[in-house]
């Protein structure tokens, strides 16, 4: 019956058994906080302290809950449901539902995404007083969502936070836009916390109801709490006839989201608030090797706000690796190597799902995603979509299809209005009808309906000003490349400003992503020939089942572990941000650090790190120098290794690539982008494998075949299991 206790060490066991009064368990990555929290609902159950549904577990991802509730399911040895288990906003969601109509909504209240919000307060916004060049839509939302993530409603801001003029009206703004969510039976997703915690205030008797419900509180990754969501368990936790049963785990050097207003404070809150609090610490780390742990010591060691923790390895693992830290040439190279990596892996009794690449920004997946979808590799993205289904570079794309293709309906369907220019459904009914009246593109019948006075307003003005810069950007194609051509369009459309104005936490990662998909084109001599490669690429599916390597950001991996880890990507600028050092300085540097952190503890086994003397910015290649996390390790703990070749033409001192990157002035030096006239490559086409017409070939995804005709590196081959298709000679292999 107890058996699952024996599976915790005498310090875990004791932040299980402490059942009751609170307790507070701070301790580094891997020392078994979720297992301590997963085994502590469990122990609540079988000793029928109380109910599933009177314990309230709050987990920071739906990937966490998920693996929640999955292992509780298998420490009880049957399904759970109806759990109050999940996000923060899972939960809320869940309260406001039974309660949504003392906030004068019902029920089937809809949640509304960005976009929905950004179009609510433009309708609002031209009533007030205010400046939408200097202050945008998405300000203004910023601005709100950040009042939310503190407690404030409209009613009760406090004077520090109205000491502009600007946000005196952002106040008044905020009141409308919350009067119209009422009107439309909606909420957003800061109000789900919002509301509830304000039903808790005004109603003390759902609060009450609430409090004796939720016997237990099981908060995971409490350090990555905001102030709103520590408020709110406060309210819970806090009640007057007895002393809380909360337990919150998190550890001070995971704290990663502060961008999102989340509190390390709130760890010291904890034994202020609850007196009786238990501390426990734990030190025995289970999940990595003694070298992994030491490397990331090392690291965190470098930060000044810690509240100080040891960890040793529990295991004594059967491999203890030290950690590799590889540089190479460029960020193709990266990828290449560290595919060839993962299949020398797999053929090594590794599988592919207990491999992870963690990156510090989304944009990063590219060329990780090119490469394995030519090798056949299986990967899944995490947390995100993957890279060409993403909203902007399907924009992007859509742009550059018509451009290439004046034919082409659906892309001109696809940004005829993004950005906004006043197409509705109404003018775009007109172009089709009038396309398909005269049997002509609906370019060509937009062309017909200006020149004939029938589209007027700002239809006409914005509709005549997109057709000069589609032509313009087909002019332009013949004489600066197709490269520029597109940058230009994309940036006098009013595209790239429409992101660079969003504020939303995404906007950020979306121009990111344009940036990558310009290093692509690099890489083509032509669109049509780039965006050939780009439908090759998109018609290749994921493959069927689990054992695929997990792509996803450091950020996403929070809470989980993988056998092998890859992180690449470890140069200046790059990890840490500059971004995020430029915001926030010294506290962003050591945010960026608690993020390498996490990242390196995310690994078992085997670790590998690495950083690319090269990147491509816009095409351009702009030369970088590796992490200053790569010099915060030491060699007691890692082997570094250049996979530098002599002919990639560097002047070399020495072997010691180390020497040559490194450089005292390094963060001057990258974010002036120094580029290296050698490293500014021209085009070459690609390398034609030398597979003759007639043999036989396989394809990942299509299976064997003949090749019937080959036009520089693109085969014609017929299929045996499907029909006449074309495909990039680096996408099948010769069969011997
Ligand atoms: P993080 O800070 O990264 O969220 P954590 O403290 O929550 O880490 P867990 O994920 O709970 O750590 O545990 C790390 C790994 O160690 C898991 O694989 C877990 O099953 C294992 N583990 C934890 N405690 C023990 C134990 N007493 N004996 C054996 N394995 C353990
Ligand atoms: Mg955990």
């Amino acid at each position: 019956m107890t058996e699952y206790l024996n599976q915790l060490n005498q310090t875990q066991r004791e932040a299980v058994e402490t059942t009751e009064g609170p307790v507070l368990v701070l301790a580094g990555a891997g020392t078994g906080k979720t297992r301590v929290l997963t085994t502590r609902f469990a122990h609540i159950l079988l000793t029928g302290k109380a109910y599933s549904n009177q314990i309230l577990a709050v987990t920071f991802t739906n990937k966490a809950s998920k693996e929640m509730s999955e292992r509780i399911a298998h420490l009880i040895q049957q399904p759970v449901d109806g759990l109050w288990l999940g996000s923060f906003h899972k939960i809320c969601a869940k309260m406001l539902r039974i309660n949504a109509h003392l906030v004068g909504l019902t029920s089937n209240f809809t949640i509304l995404d960005t976009d929905d919000q950004i179009r609510l307060l433009k309708q609002i916004i031209p009533s007030y007083p205010i400046d939408l060049k200097t202050t945008p839509p998405q300000l203004i939302l910023g601005t709100i969502q950040s009042w939310k993530d503190k407690g404030y409603s409209f009613g009760n801001l406090p004077a520090s936070e109205k000491n502009t003029p600007e946000t005196i009206i952002i106040q008044e703004i905020y009141h409308t836009y919350q009067v119209r969510l009422q009107q439309l039976n909606a909420c957003d997703f800061g109000d789900l916390m919002l509301h509830v915690f304000n039903i808790f205030n005004q109603y003390p008797e759902v609060l009450q109801k609430y409090q004796r419900y939720f016997r237990y509180i099981l908060v995971d990754e409490y350090q990555d709490t905001n102030i709103i969501q520590y408020l709110w368990l406060r309210l819970l936790a806090q009640r007057s006839d007895d002393i809380p049963n909360i337990c919150c785990v998190g550890d001070d050097d995971q704290s990663i989201y502060s961008w999102r207003g989340a509190e390390i404070a709130n760890i010291l809150r904890f034994e202020k608030d609850f007196p009786t609090a238990k501390i426990i610490r734990l030190e025995a780390n289970y999940r990595s090797t003694q070298n992994i742990l030491g490397a990331a010591s090392e690291l965190i060691n470098h930060n000044s706000q810690r509240l100080g923790k040891t960890l040793q390895a529990a295991n004594k693992p059967v491999q203890n690796e030290k950690v590799h830290i590889a540089s190479v040439w460029d960020s193709h190279e990266e990828a290449r190597l560290i595919c060839d990596q993962m299949i020398a892996l797999q053929k090594d009794r590794h599988r592919y799902g207990d491999m992870a690449i963690l990156m510090r920004t989304g944009s990063q997946t590219r060329p990780f995603e090119e490469r394995m979808i030519m090798l056949g590799l299986p990967y899944k993205i995490i947390g995100g979509l993957r890279f060409y289904e993403r909203a902007e570079i399907r924009d992007a794309i859509a742009y550059m299809r018509i451009v290439a293709q004046p034919n082409d309906n659906l892309a001109l369907e696809r940004i005829i209005n993004i950005p906004r220019r006043g197409v509705g459904s109404v003018a775009l009914q007109k172009i089709h009808m009038k396309a398909r009246e005269l049997d002509i593109p609906m370019l060509q019948a937009v062309d017909y309906l200006l020149i004939n006075n029938q589209l007027k307003g700002k239809i006409y003005t914005e509709l005549t000003l997109l057709m000069n810069q589609l032509d313009q950007a087909r002019k332009k194609i013949e004489t600066e490349g197709y490269v520029s051509a597109i940058d230009d369009l994309l940036n006098n459309c009013g595209y790239i400003d429409m992101w660079k104005q969003d504020k939303s936490p995404e906007a950020a990662g979306r121009l990111e992503n344009i940036k990558e998909l310009f290093q692509a084109t690099a890489e083509f001599p032509n669109l049509v020939e780039f965006l050939e490669h780009i439908s090759l690429i998109m018609d290749n599916d994921d493959l069927s089942g689990d054992d695929k390597v997990n792509l996803m950001t450091l950020h996403a991996a929070k809470g989980l572990e993988f056998n092998i880890v890859f992180l690449p990507g470890w140069e200046e600028g790059l990890f840490p941000s500059q971004r995020t050092m430029d915001e926030s300085g010294i506290n962003g540097l050591e945010e960026e650090r608690r993020l390498a952190y996490v990242g390196i503890t995310r690994a078992k086994q085997i670790l590998f790190i690495s950083h690319a003397a090269n990147r491509q910015i816009y095409g351009q290649w702009q030369s970088s120098i590796p992490s200053r996390f790569v010099e915060e390790l030491s060699d007691k703990y890692t082997k570094k290794t250049s996979h530098i070749k002599q002919s990639q033409n560097r002047p070399q001192k020495n072997n010691d690539y180390y020497d040559r990157y490194s450089s005292p002035k390094f963060s001057t030096e990258i974010t002036q982008g120094a580029t290296y006239s050698q490293a500014k490559r021209p085009y070459s086409p690609p390398k034609t494998k030398n597979i003759p017409v007639g043999s036989r070939v396989f394809h990942q995804k299509f299976g064997h075949g003949t090749v019937l005709s080959i036009e520089n590196n693109k085969l014609e081959v017929c299929f045996d299991k499907s029909d006449i298709k074309h495909v990039i000679d680096s996408f099948v292999t010769l069969e011997s």
